[in-house]
């Protein structure tokens, strides 16, 4: 129960294992903001299936491409102030109905979560570490004034979702391969007042969408200007709030026109030193050597919650320290590593680049998943990363391995929840 209680506060006081162990803690009746109140509960759910089942369109066609596509169901749920949560409702997928004054369209009162469905090898659906989602969803709805939920019942109504869509959408020949579920949390609050919503609509809908971490060359990332920053201490860049990707895409649109993939945000520090935070939508992560000469795996640290505390990030930080540092071998017999969470100034990674010190950089995240980063465009310096392998580095490799071999069952490991589909 303490446990429990002490995730809702912020998932990023919570050690790793605990909030995958959430599952196993018992549910408590108050303290979540809404005693008295009907909390989210997904035994409720109701089940309206589809009269108009989809063809489920071939990997890498245009459907899929586009964004657009989502599987034949989705899951809606209703909360008022007054009366808590409503009962979930599985349904045919297709639009909402919102009245024009909703505050999510004006006052972007939203959040939202990204996350994967996996066929496995061994032909069973998984999800990769939800638990994190639904407290990370948690973070992001009390920092935008929406409401609260039990994260296992949040948990209970994806894994349902999956569970009813999985088998067409992700069919056992398609082992190796994954959909991506979007739950999204909204005010539907019709008052055009400046205020706390009254209502919220909480849904989840499945989407699917291509690959996008198998690029022969690598990512090109564009350093941010001066003039544009994504995030700052004390706002809200920690979160997966709407509002923070809505305005990055003009930067995003400039880098795409000039020939990069991404643009890695900086921060200027008091100091004026600017600093690495994250690459498009994902984090960024270098293995270097230091001045002294010891291997060091790198990201920037969570203290000032100006980035998103990404699973991915997280999960390879966790193999790394479990694998690859201290008393480990260093994996695949190799050199051990430093894992060190610090801050990344410009200035440090240009000077190990002409130094020689770089030995890969990679983005990671859901989408992204482990993306090797073969150059950074710092103002007119081009900063040539390597990636040894040709389409990789050592490292890049490694992680993604580690991470797919749980994902996709080919490791047993607490990470991967099992979606009971009845297949
Ligand atoms: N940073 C941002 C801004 C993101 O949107 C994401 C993706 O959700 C990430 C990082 C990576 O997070 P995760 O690994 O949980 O997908």
């Amino acid at each position: 129960m303490a446990l429990y209680v002490q995730a809702l506060k912020s998932s990023s006081e919570v050690g790793s294992s605990s909030i995958d162990q959430i599952q196993s803690q018992k549910a408590p009746t108050t303290g979540l903001g809404f005693t008295g109140l009907a909390p989210l509960d997904a035994s409720r759910l109701t089940f309206t299936h589809t009269a108009n089942s989809r063809a489920v369109p071939l990997s890498n066609s245009p459907e899929v491409l586009s964004g657009e596509t989502c599987t034949d169901h989705m899951i809606t749920c209703q909360w008022t102030a007054s009366g808590g949560w409503l009962a979930p409702e599985l349904k045919p997928y297709g639009p909402l109905s919102l009245m024009p004054t909703s505050s999510s369209l004006h006052y972007a009162i939203q959040c939202f979560e990204g996350l994967k469905l996996y066929r496995g090898f061994d032909g069973r659906l998984r999800l990769f570490r939800p638990f994190r989602n639904a407290v990370r969803m948690l973070d992001s709805a009390k920092r935008i004034s929406l409401p609260s939920f039990r994260p296992e019942e949040w948990v209970k109504l994806v894994a349902k979702l999956c569970a009813v869509d999985g088998p067409k959408w992700l069919p056992k020949e398609r082992s190796g391969h994954f959909l991506y579920i979007r739950p999204t949390l909204i005010s539907n609050d019709p008052s055009l007042s400046v205020k706390r919503p009254a209502k919220a609509l909480f849904y989840i809908v499945i989407s699917c969408l291509p690959a996008v971490d198998e690029r022969e060359k690598g990512l090109r990332l564009l350093a941010s200007q001066a003039d544009m920053v994504r995030a700052w201490p004390g706002g809200f860049g920690y979160v997966k709030l709407g509002a923070n990707y809505g305005p990055s895409m003009l930067a995003g649109d400039e880098a795409k026109k000039k020939g990069f993939e991404q643009i890695l945000w900086l921060f200027r520090n008091e100091n004026g030193i600017r600093e690495v935070t994250e690459a498009g939508a994902s984090n960024f992560m270098l293995v270097w050597r230091t001045r002294e000469g010891r291997l060091q795996l790198a990201t920037a640290p969570l203290d000032r919650q100006i980035f998103l505390d990404g699973i991915t990030r997280r999960s390879i930080l966790d193999l790394a320290r479990e694998r690859l540092s201290g008393d480990s071998d260093g994996g695949e017999g190799g050199e051990k590593i430093e894992i060190k969470e610090r801050r990344l100034s410009m200035d440090d990674i240009v000077a190990a680049c002409e130094e020689d010190r770089i030995v890969e950089a990679f983005a990671v995240g859901t989408s992204y998943f482990v993306s090797p980063v073969s150059l950074i465009q710092y103002g007119e310096k081009a900063l040539e990363i390597p990636m040894v392998e040709g389409s990789t580095g050592v490292y890049a490799r490694l992680f993604k391995a580690w991470l797919k071999a749980i994902m996709y069952g080919l490791e047993k490991h607490d990470w991967a929840y099992l979606v009971d589909s009845k297949e």
